[in-house]
């Protein structure tokens, strides 16, 4: 009998991911990637000997990525090299005012009681708290398909009600004073898109991978992970077509027949779409749409982004790989990304320079920069205004850093919204997906399967478990599952 024929709608990391475990059981895997390199958001830039990662840059909950090698009976480091970055990070919340986290929680702890006495011994307290949602969460909850509520309904989890009514930022102030401090403790959850006024404080969760599983790096950046699935893939059979955007889907009775793309028509028993959900619904006929433009309009998106990558000509003092410039009012920040959606006048900015930790991504004695201004999904999008983020963004880091480096740039590129739409079709420009929120957690974000046509399956950022490189992976195995059991 041949072989059950599934056609997979991108090469993000949810993508590759579903890829793997498909083509692990039996199925005849293709993926049909619209850029001409593979990896989605998590793409690479190289230029003039630097090397930058596009999209993510820190490798969080590295039990995640190890278990999705183990599926295969692999393992991480038959792909990649792994280091425990220290600092974790650095954030600075002025000139010359900055605290580092270290690489493990003792140090972490001290850190906290030379800023507020007494906090230490609170921080304790929370992330053994955190822990043990860490653990309900990767054991009862993300590998579930949020099908039904009854999925996340266990013993453990009802004793967790308030958990979900509680947000991280009241659960937070309760444990420590020092805004600083705060500040810090908010800062994982930032990964999930929301505020974290608006985060229920099960997420705490968040704080457990930050200080006790720590900040890693591969080598090479967090492209090896892309290029790392890719080879597995190829070794399981998928065959990854790239440069080949499928534009419509075709359909007979309810059922998919096949895509017409760049590359040509192909049939398929199912499709497995890990491209932006809201785009991959508008290939399809109205009548065969779950959600309207009201449904996703009226939903809590995560932040675009305006990023540059920047050459210097020279190795940067007082920054480490990852440094946060937290100098800012990110109330005032947040207001404009979720609320009022236009431009920050003083926004809050990540920096990543990998060169420090990892010299293939710069040549000897220059630096790399990746820099990050988390922004309102389809707000207005202009070269000018990308200049006078990047001039604000140059001085306030010399300004704090005390050092000089406008003279020292060899070149930037930018990335913003125009760019998150034409290369990934992503909604409103969206950079990290759905924000996961109360309302849009589990059962309450988009369906891995969909309701009207009965062989096609979602997977990404933008349904469940959520945004984020660990999640995606979850993402891609939870609907492999749900195909196994279905097909
Ligand atoms: C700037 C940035 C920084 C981030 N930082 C971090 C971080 O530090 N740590 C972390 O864990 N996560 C981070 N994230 C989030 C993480 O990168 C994403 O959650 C994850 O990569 C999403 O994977 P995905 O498979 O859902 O989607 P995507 O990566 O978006 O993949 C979807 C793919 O579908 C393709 N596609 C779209 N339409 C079509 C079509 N019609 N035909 C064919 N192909 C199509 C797209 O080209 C794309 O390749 C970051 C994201 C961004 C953008």
């Amino acid at each position: 009998m041949s072989l059950k024929k599934i056609i997979i709608i991108g090469s993000g990391f949810s993508s590759l991911s579903a890829a793997c475990y498909l083509a692990k059981n039996g199925y005849d895997v293709t993926v049909l990637e619209k850029n001409n390199t593979v990896g989605g958001r998590a793409r690479q830039l190289k230029k003039d000997g630097f090397v930058f990662d596009i999209g993510p840059t820190f490798y969080w909950m590295p039990d995640v990525f190890e278990r999705f090698f183990n599926d295969f009976g692999r393992s991480t480091s038959d792909y990649y090299q792994l280091e425990k970055l220290n600092p974790a990070y650095q954030i600075y919340f002025g000139t010359n005012d900055s605290i580092s986290i270290a690489d493990n929680f003792d140090a972490i702890v001290n850190t906290f009681e030379n800023v507020e006495p007494g906090s230490g011994k609170k921080l304790k307290r929370f992330i053994h708290k955190a822990h043990v949602n860490y653990d309900i969460a990767i054991k009862d909850l993300v590998y579930k398909p949020g099908q039904s509520i009854f999925e996340i309904i266990t013993p453990k989890t009802i004793l967790k009600f308030y958990d979900f009514i509680l947000t991280i930022k009241k659960q937070v102030s309760g444990y420590v004073k020092n805004k600083k401090l705060q500040k810090i403790m908010e800062f994982p959850v930032l990964f999930l898109g929301a505020k974290p006024s608006n985060t229920p404080s099960f997420y705490n969760f968040m704080n457990y991978a930050d200080f006790k599983l720590g900040t890693w790096h591969p080598k090479g950046g967090m492209y090896q992970v892309v290029q790392a699935m890719t080879t597995l893939a190829s070794s399981l059979g998928v065959k990854i077509i790239t440069d080949s955007e499928v534009y419509s889907i075709e359909l007979k009775d309810k059922r998919i027949k096949g895509v017409h793309s760049k590359s040509g028509y192909y049939e398929c028993n199912i499709l497995l779409s890990g491209a932006d959900y809201h785009h991959t619904e508008t290939l399809l006929p109205q009548k065969f749409r779950q959600y309207s433009e009201s449904y996703w309009n009226t939903k809590t998106f995560a932040p675009s982004a305006l990023l540059f990558y920047v050459g210097f000509n020279k190795k940067l003092k007082n920054v480490s790989h990852h440094t946060l410039f937290f100098d800012t009012d990110f109330e005032a920040h947040a207001k404009t990304i979720y609320d009022t959606k236009e431009w920050a006048e003083k926004p809050l900015f990540y920096a990543s320079f990998p060169s420090i930790t990892d010299d293939s991504s710069a040549l000897n004695g220059k630096e790399a920069g990746i820099f990050l201004i988390p922004i309102a999904p389809d707000i207005e999008d202009t070269q000018d205004i990308r200049e006078r983020y990047f001039k604000q963004l140059i001085n306030r880091i010399e300004n704090i850093t005390g050092e000089s480096v406008s003279d020292d740039i060899l070149f930037k590129e930018s990335y913003c919204v125009k760019d998150f739409k034409e290369d990934y079709h992503s909604y409103k420009g969206n950079a990290y997906g759905l924000a996961n929120t109360l309302l849009q957690t589990h059962v309450l974000r988009p369906k891995l399967r969909s309701k009207k046509v009965t062989n096609l399956y979602f997977c990404g950022q933008l349904t469940v478990p959520g945004p984020g490189v660990p999640p995606s992976l979850i993402s891609g195995k939870i609907v492999s599952d749900l195909i196994n059991k279905y097909h």
